[in-house]
C-alpha cells in the first residue's frame, strides 16, 4: 500500500520511515524535493493547491494525509473525489485547525475549556474586543501562524494601534492572554474502526513561540484525564482517524486549550524511542486502516529540539544513550534541524539529562527542568 503525504517536512520524513517496516510505500508532494522526507521517498513537486500535481498524487496513492495544515482542502477534495482515494484525517477536522475561529468554536462546542475569543475583521472590532475581554490580550492571524508567527501581545490600549499596524492586513483573532504556569500536549490516534490510543501528557518549554523541550511522560494524573477526555472528545466528533494533537496551558491546575493539530506533532517525537508504539507508526498504522499499536511509555524521556544550527555531532553522541535525528535542512535562524531524545529509568534522572544537555547546547533559554 502507497501512502501518499502532502508536505515532505521532518513530519513527513519521520512517517515514512515508521511506515517502511510495515511494509508501506511512500509519495510526498512539496515546493521541492530538496526536503526532509525527499532523501527517502519521491516528491511530486509543484504548487500545494495544484490540481493535477494533487491527482497524481491520489492516483499514486491508496490513502492521502498530511504533515502540514496549509493546504488547500477544495484543491485536495477535488484531486480525490475523482480518484476515490481516502484522505486521512478527515478534511473536517483539518479545516476545524487550519483557521483559530473554527479552532475555538470547536473547542467551546465540545465544552473543551480555552481562551477567550473574539474575531477580529477591523481596527473598530479590535477596539471593541480589547474592551470585551480585557488586556493583556494576544492578536493571531486566524490562518497560517504556527511557531508563534503572526502574533502581537497588547499590553496597553496604545498597543491596538501598532498591533493593527502590523498584522491589520488578514482576518485576526484577539484572545485573553493566559499567565499561565506552563504548558502541556496531549496526543492521541484513532483507528478507522475506532480504537483510540491515548500517549501519556508531555510537558513542553517554549522560547520565542518555538517548542525547545518536552519531558515525558509528565506526571500530573489528574490533567492527563482531563487532557485525554478533551482529546477523545475531538477524535470522536470528527470520526477521526490518525494522530491528533491538542496543547494546553496550565493554570491555576487547569486546562486550557491553546490549539489543535491534526497530525504528528512536533512534542511526541520522543515516543519514536520513549514509547511502545510511535505516534508516527501509530498514524500509518491508522490511516492505512491497520490495528493501532500501544502507547505506553517505555521510561522517561526528554526531547530536545535542535534550532538554527546543527551542534557538533561527534560530543553530542558520545552522550550516553541519546538518539539523535538530523532532518538534513540548511541551517537558518529560528528553524527545526533536528532533535535528540533520551529515555532514562526515571523522571529524576531524565531531569537532570535534560538539565545537562540543554545546558551544553543552549545555556541562555531561560528555563531549567
Ligand atoms: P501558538 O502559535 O498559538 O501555539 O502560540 C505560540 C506560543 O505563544 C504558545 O505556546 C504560548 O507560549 C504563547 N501564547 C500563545 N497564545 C497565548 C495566550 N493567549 N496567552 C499566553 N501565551 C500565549
Amino acid at each position: 500500500m502507497t501512502i501518499g503525504v502532502v508536505g515532505a517536512g521532518q513530519l513527513g520524513a519521520m512517517l515514512a520511515l515508521a511506515g517502511y517496516p510495515l511494509g508501506l510505500d511512500f509519495v510526498f508532494l512539496d515546493r521541492s524535493a530538496q526536503t526532509p522526507a525527499g532523501r527517502f521517498a519521491p516528491v511530486l513537486t509543484g504548487d500545494f493547491a495544484d490540481q493535477s500535481l494533487l491527482r497524481r498524487l491520489a492516483e499514486r496513492s491508496e490513502v492521502i494525509s498530511f504533515d502540514w495544515e496549509n493546504i488547500s482542502l477544495e484543491a485536495l477534495r477535488a484531486a480525490t473525489r475523482a480518484t476515490r482515494t481516502r484522505i486521512a484525517p478527515p478534511l473536517k477536522a483539518l479545516a476545524a485547525a487550519q483557521d483559530r475561529l473554527t479552532e475555538k468554536r470547536t473547542f467551546e462546542r465540545l465544552a473543551i475549556a480555552t481562551t477567550r475569543f473574539a474575531p477580529v475583521d477591523s481596527r473598530s472590532m479590535l477596539e471593541r474586543a480589547v474592551e470585551r475581554i480585557g488586556l493583556p490580550g494576544v492578536l493571531k492571524t486566524r490562518r497560517l501562524g504556527y511557531d508563534g508567527k503572526g502574533q502581537y501581545v497588547l499590553r496597553r490600549p496604545e498597543d491596538c494601534e501598532r498591533a493593527w499596524q502590523q498584522l491589520g492586513s488578514v482576518p485576526l483573532l484577539y484572545e485573553q492572554f493566559v499567565p499561565f504556569d506552563y504548558e502541556v500536549s496531549i496526543i492521541g490516534v484513532r483507528s478507522r474502526r475506532g480504537e483510540i490510543a491515548v500517549y501519556p501528557l508531555n510537558r513542553n518549554y517554549h522560547a520565542d513561540g518555538i517548542l525547545r523541550l518536552t519531558l515525558a511522560p509528565w506526571h500530573a494524573p489528574r490533567l492527563l484525564r482531563a487532557a485525554a477526555a478533551s482529546l477523545k472528545r475531538v477524535l470522536e466528533a470528527f470520526h477521526y482517524v490518525g494522530v491528533l494533537a491538542i496543547e494546553f496551558f496550565v493554570h491555576q491546575g487547569r486546562l486550557v486549550a491553546n490549539e489543535m493539530a491534526p497530525r504528528v506533532h512536533n512534542s511526541g517525537h520522543w515516543t519514536i524511542e520513549g514509547a511502545v508504539t510511535s505516534q508516527f507508526e501509530n498514524h500509518v498504522r491508522a490511516v492505512a486502516g491497520l490495528p493501532l499499536g500501544a502507547a505506553d511509555a517505555r521510561g522517561h524521556a526528554c526531547m530536545i529540539n535542535l534550532i538554527g544550527q546543527m551542534p557538533e555531532r561527534q560530543a553530542l553522541l558520545a552522550e550516553p544513550g541519546l538518539h539523535l535525528h538530523d532532518y538534513g535542512k540548511e541551517p537558518r535562524h529560528g528553524r527545526k534541524l533536528g532533535h535528540c531524545t533520551v529515555v532514562e529509568s526515571s523522571a529524576g534522572r531524565r531531569n537532570a539529562r535534560a538539565r545537562k544537555i540543554l545546558t551544553r547546547l543552549y545555556p541562555q533559554l531561560p528555563f531549567k527542568p
